[in-house]
């Protein structure tokens, strides 16, 4: 898998760049690249490709946001998903936003023919649990979708509506004179096709429901409400365009013992008092398994020790987060009357006594410095 170049980098803007010097350093590098004015030349292509794959991420709030936060990771770059960037087809439809109506049809239509285009289909949203395990470890994970697939055996004729063009264009009468404004059509939604004859199970686009199992494979790291984009395995595109991106939006499965935060991981260990005073090494639980860590004698409550490592791997895969844990001391609630007497009788020890021990000078600060 090959490395991929920053998005911002790409475009040449900086990673506060608002919409419109986003969209305008992608129309510029879209105009430089683009194949018909770079024939035969296979690495304008490639450009042109990056600058739209760009484009399509940082021209899209949710799907910047994502980027901004994880990386090429987040959008299904790594680990599996697609990968293999946009089409031409995705990308000549893209046009008509950046180029605005009729220059969007001629610029991009020399590639679709005749102004028609093919039509993209839509996003198939999927929700997928995963436990902490997995999340540390990354999974693949087969998924069983409802999606709109091309149905067989259809074959196509011109669209009646805009002859085959994909588009329709209006005259209007204005105080300038005679405009002309062209527009997607309604009824192939640009495509320029109609069915000519279809099987029974087949709507009125060409397509069919049936159900798919897709293999997924899920980077290490991800967290809750995450969205990964498999591309081109969302719902077919109408009349034989192409597919729509499987979105797989990622909840976590709360753990039993264990809170994430970020890449590192808390556990509460409740200890007894006996073991604070006097030490001991526990047992606690972490995402790959058991651990021991060693509580020091004179451990107050509500210290924090640390676990290196045992946290999660970062989704961009720099770092590893650790595992924090709390100690508490765990307060016996039902006591038996010869324990109550031994600790009335500990009580009255000047050791045990908090008062004691804060008049030592310097006493807070230790505390403070020890937990923080
Ligand atoms: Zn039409």
């Amino acid at each position: 898998m090959s490395q991929k170049r920053d998005y911002y980098e790409v475009l040449g803007v900086s990673k506060n760049a608002d919409e419109a010097e986003i969209k305008k350093a992608y129309r510029k590098m879209a105009i430089k690249f683009h194949p018909d004015k770079n024939p035969d030349d296979a690495s304008a292509e490639d450009k042109f490709k990056e600058a739209a794959e760009a484009y399509e991420v940082l021209s899209n709030a949710e799907k910047r946001a994502q980027y901004d936060r994880f990386g090429h990771a987040g959008m299904g770059g790594q680990g599996g998903f697609g990968g293999g960037g946009m089409n031409m087809d995705d990308i000549f439809s893209q046009f008509g936003d950046i180029f605005g109506g009729a220059f969007g049809g001629s610029f991009g239509g020399s590639r679709s023919g005749g102004g028609s285009r093919t039509v993209r289909g839509t996003n198939l949203r999927v929700k997928m649990k995963l436990t902490l395990e997995e999340i540390a470890n990354g999974v693949k994970k087969k998924i069983k979708v409802n999606k709109l697939v091309n149905a067989e055996g259809v074959t196509y004729k011109n669209c009646p509506t805009c002859n085959g063009t994909g588009r329709i264009t209006r005259v209007a009468q204005t105080f300038l004179g005679a405009m002309q404004t062209q527009s997607a059509c309604h009824v192939c939604q640009g495509a320029g096709k109609s069915i000519d004859k279809k099987p029974a199970d087949a709507d009125a686009q060409g397509l069919k429901r049936q159900e798919e199992v897709i293999e997924i494979e899920i980077p290490a790291g991800v967290e809750e409400g995450m969205q990964l984009s498999v591309q081109g395995r969302g719902n077919a595109g109408p009349f034989n365009g192409v597919a729509g991106d499987l979105i797989v939006v990622i909840e976590e499965v709360e753990h039993e013992e264990l809170r994430r935060e970020g890449e590192n991981v808390h556990y509460d260990a409740y200890i007894n008092f006996v073991d604070a005073v006097l030490g001991e090494s526990i047992e606690v639980p972490t995402i790959g398994g058991k651990a021991k860590i060693k509580v020091e004698p004179g451990t107050q409550s509500g210290k924090v020790l640390r676990l290196r490592g045992k946290g999660l791997p970062s989704v961009q895969g720099y770092a590893t987060g650790d595992q924090f844990v709390h100690i508490h001391i765990y307060t016996p609630v039902n006591v038996s009357k010869e324990e109550k007497e031994i600790l009335e009788k500990l009580k009255q020890s000047e050791n045990f006594s908090p008062s004691a021990a804060q008049k030592e000078k310097g006493f807070f600060k230790r505390m403070r410095d020890m937990f923080h």
